[in-house]
C-alpha cells in the first residue's frame, strides 16, 4: 500500500499479519504486531491484523509481515509448514515487508540445524545459514549499534539461542554488538537485512526496546521517506533502563 491522504479509510489499511502465534512467539514477540499497529495508528492508518494459525494458509497480500522465535521443535514444524505453504515466500518475492525474531529469522535463512541434529532447508529469504553452537548458549542483553544506513539508535534487546547464523554476501547485519552475543561465534555482529526482509536475535519485544526500527518497517511498508514522529516516552523510559542493565550483574 502507499501512504496518501486517504490513508485512514478503510480500502488502505495497512494488513500486518502474524505468522504462527500458536508455534514461534516467544518472549513476548507478539508485542511486535501491537507496536506496529500502534504505530501506524499514531499516523492515522488503520491496522488489518491477520493471525495465522500453522494450519492455515499465509496469505500474500500482508503489507507486513512478522514470525517470532521459538524453541527447536516448533522451529522444525513452522519450518515445514511454511515451506510447504509457500505463501510467506510468493508475499516476500511481492514486495511484502518481513521482520523475523530468532526462530524465526533462522527459518528465513537458507538452512537451519532443527532439534534432531539435522540440516533442514529454511525458506531461502535470508542469504544466512544457521548451525548450532558449540559453545555457551546466548542468553542476556544485547547492545548493538545498528547498520548506519538504517539510521537508527543503538539496539536493545534479549537473546537467548543455542543457534549462531553465518551471513553470506547478500545480506548486511542489523547491528555490531557492543554486548550480549548476536549471531554468535564471535562474529560481532547481531542480526541480518536484505531489500525489505530483517532478522534479528533480539527479543525484548524488539520493536517495543526499538520503536524506530518499527518505523523502518513502515516507511517501507508505505514507501515514504519519512513519518511525522510521535511520543516515545515510554519507549525511551524502556530503552535507558534495559541499556543501564546490560552489563550490571543481575
Ligand atoms: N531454537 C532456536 C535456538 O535456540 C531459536 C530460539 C529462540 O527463538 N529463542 O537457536
Amino acid at each position: 500500500m502507499s501512504l496518501s491522504g486517504s490513508a485512514s479509510s478503510s480500502e488502505s489499511a495497512l494488513r500486518v499479519v502474524w505468522v504462527y502465534p500458536d508455534l514461534l512467539s516467544t518472549y513476548g514477540d507478539r508485542g511486535n504486531m501491537l507496536v506496529v499497529e500502534r504505530r501506524a495508528l499514531q499516523r492515522g492508518v488503520r491496522v488489518e491484523r491477520v493471525e495465522v494459525r500453522s494450519d492455515q494458509p499465509v496469505p500474500v497480500s500482508g503489507d507486513i509481515y512478522l514470525i517470532g522465535g521459538g524453541e527447536d521443535r516448533p522451529q522444525r514444524l513452522a519450518a515445514e509448514r511454511l515451506r510447504a505453504d509457500r505463501g510467506l515466500v510468493r508475499a516476500a518475492h511481492g514486495g511484502a515487508v518481513v521482520l523475523s525474531v530468532c526462530a524465526g529469522f533462522q527459518i528465513l535463512g537458507h538452512e537451519f540445524v532443527n532439534d534432531l541434529g539435522e540440516r533442514e532447508a529454511g525458506l531461502g529469504l535470508l542469504d544466512v545459514v544457521s548451525v548450532r553452537g558449540t559453545g555457551q548458549r546466548c542468553v542476556g542483553d544485547v547492545l548493538a549499534d545498528a547498520d548506519e544506513s538504517l539510521g537508527l539508535p543503538v539496539l536493545t534487546g534479549f537473546e537467548n539461542h543455542q543457534g549462531v547464523t553465518r551471513l553470506g554476501s547478500g545480506v548486511r547485519p542489523l547491528g555490531h554488538v557492543r554486548a550480549g552475543f548476536g549471531n554468535g561465534e564471535n562474529s560481532g555482529v547481531e542480526g541480518a537485512w536484505q531489500g525489505d526482509i530483517f532478522g534479528t536475535y533480539l527479543h525484548g519485544p524488539v520493536l517495543a526496546r526499538n520503536p524506530l526500527l518499527a518505523d523502518v518497517l513502515l516507511k517501507r511498508a508505505w514507501n515514504v521517506a519519512d513519518l511525522a514522529p510521535v511520543d516515545d516516552r515510554w519507549y525511551e523510559e524502556l530503552r535507558s533502563e534495559r541499556i543501564a542493565a546490560v552489563g550490571r550483574p543481575s
